[in-house]
């Protein structure tokens, strides 16, 4: 696997797999790697000629008194599994070189979509992950860009910003990998206590709860949003951020009925997330249809 860190040398790469017409894929990540980034890399070394992984923890993202600092680094632990996962190009570079002096141009969401939910408790979050992932989109060239619907806020941000500002590269939303307990793979979950770790799968548990609710014949999302934020609440040592029923592509929240026609309900998406003292656990699950 080549290690790329100047953005020279990354934009001379885009260069040559153009020219070549080799399929680009693009794994965006800030790294501390787990499986759930595997996912998409493994997904895109299916798909792909050029596999590229990037890793930068983006200080744009993180708020005044976010993690950043903190945030878990393992560089060479990366690196290796990467090479195992089947990556040929890892891009990581640094935060003055991606920020130069004199940067000033930003991608600024502002509809709905960054109003609300993680663009509410964040401010300026959305923004920043809209900035970098259009400079690697660029960057790279890529033909396909994957991300985890993990993250399922910014999978629909990112899918919004690539139809609104014509962006050639697909992006690819990819299921959410979860331990064998249910709790979605994060980076940030090395932060949790033993306790907490223990007590953290109870969010996919409330999930599926809330999906089982729908599938037996409840559609009032008003009922399923309440049972679903109790469920979150009664999570020993947790305290639930939100928690809320939405359509899955705008984000905008399912205020009386899922709509559905001939007894199946409409797309629906239930979110939530738990802040166990500092550490925040985002999931999010499906009402309408099974999978992860
Ligand atoms: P991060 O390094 O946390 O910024 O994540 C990089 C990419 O990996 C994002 O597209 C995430 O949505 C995705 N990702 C993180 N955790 C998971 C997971 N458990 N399953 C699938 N994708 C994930």
């Amino acid at each position: 696997m080549r290690l790329v860190t100047a953005i020279e040398t990354i934009g001379k790469l885009r260069d040559e797999n153009r020219r070549a017409g080799r399929k680009v894929g693009l794994v965006p990540t800030m790294g501390a790697l787990h499986d759930g980034h595997g996912s998409l890399v493994r997904k895109a070394r299916a798909e792909c000629e050029v596999v590229i992984a990037s890793i930068f923890v983006n200080p744009l993202q993180f708020g005044p008194k976010e993690d950043f600092e903190q945030y878990p680094r393992d560089l060479e632990g990366d690196r290796a599994k990467l090479e195992s996962w089947g990556c040929d190009v890892l891009f990581t570079t640094s935060p003055s070189a991606m920020y130069p002096n004199g940067f000033q141009t930003f991608v600024t969401p502002e509809g709905p979509l960054s109003a609300e939910f993680d663009g509410a408790v964040r401010p300026g979050h959305f923004k920043g992950v809209a900035t970098v992932v259009l400079k690697l989109l660029n960057l790279t060239g890529c033909d396909i860009a994957y991300f985890g619907r993990k993250d399922a806020q910014q999978c629909a941000l990112i899918r919004r910003m690539a139809l609104d500002l014509n962006v050639p590269s697909k992006i690819s939303v990819c299921p959410t990998a979860r331990e064998q307990d249910g709790l979605a793979m994060s980076s940030r979950n090395v932060y949790l206590t033993p306790a907490q770790r223990a007590a953290a799968p109870n969010i996919y548990k409330a999930l599926l709860a809330a999906r089982a609710r729908v599938q037996g014949g409840e559609r009032d999302a008003l009922q399923i949003r309440e049972a679903l934020a109790r469920d979150l609440a009664a999570i020993e040592g947790g305290s639930p951020d939100y928690a809320d029923v939405v359509d899955p592509d705008s984000f905008e929240r399912i205020q009386q009925k899922i709509p559905g026609r001939f007894g199946a309900p409409a797309p629906a998406l239930a979110i939530a997330v738990v802040r166990f003292g500092s550490t925040r656990l985002l999931d999010n699950l499906r009402l309408d249809e099974d999978g992860s």
